[in-house]
């Protein structure tokens, strides 16, 4: 049984609440960067190398909140593969375009098949409000209306400039419902980024595990 919440504003983390990738979208983006920047390295080596500075980088956006996206995270690749002379700045336009083709071929999915129908059941202004990596919120707008997810406003770190959990960004998700921030519930999986950031920026926070299942149970506790 879930306690009914009275929110007047939902904010929503999108990776790992809603969505998870296509299994296939990684290694083929990883392997295109490959290709393009270290076609010498090993292919499992250079998408483990990305994985890892993914999550390394991932690792640190949670302490400082500072973004970091599509060529950071590549040149944090290179950097562990100990290749720093490569120039990823002047390629990052041309492998951006090859990235969101390979996503939008390989779109990802809602956690829960019933996601989609839930948040849009919400009887509150809904926002997501998400740190975007390496998949910047351009594109993510348009991969979000293939899961099912579209027109929902989103607020995104890469176009914020900094990312969850600083204040910044779950004051802009505010500013977008428009109501005030103690009226806010923000729903996420990461207890640093999502919980802590929203609580100190004067949110309602409630986290979740990354099944969807229990997102679903939030969302229908919403009244
Ligand atoms: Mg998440």
């Amino acid at each position: 049984m879930t306690t009914p919440l009275r929110p007047a504003g939902v904010s929503l983390d999108i990776w790992g609440t809603l969505l998870g990738s296509d299994p296939a979208f990684k290694p083929a983006r990883n392997q295109m960067v490959r290709d393009a920047l270290a076609p010498t390295v090993a292919t499992d080596a250079f998408d483990a190398a990305m994985r890892q500075a993914d999550r390394d980088v991932d690792d640190q956006v949670v302490v400082d909140g500072v973004d970091v996206g599509f060529a950071g995270r590549i040149e944090a690749t290179l950097r562990r593969l100990g290749m720093t002379e490569v120039s990823v700045e002047t390629r990052a336009p041309e492998l951006m375009a090859r990235q969101e083709a390979l996503a939008l071929a390989h779109p990802p999915v809602p956690l829960a098949a019933e996601l989609p129908e839930a948040v849009a059941a919400v009887p509150v202004p809904v926002v997501l409000t998400s740190n975007t990596g390496m998949l910047p919120g351009e594109l993510m707008r348009k991969l979000l209306a293939l899961a099912g997810f579209g027109g929902l406003p989103g607020v995104f770190s890469n176009e914020v400039g900094v990312a969850k959990p600083r204040p910044e960004i779950f004051a802009e998700a505010r500013a977008v419902l428009d109501v005030p921030a103690e009226q806010v519930l923000h729903v996420g999986d990461n207890p640093v980024a999502d919980v802590q950031g929203a609580q100190a920026a004067g949110m309602v926070a409630a986290l979740v595990r990354p099944d969807g299942v229990s997102t679903l149970e939030v969302l229908r506790g919403v009244r």
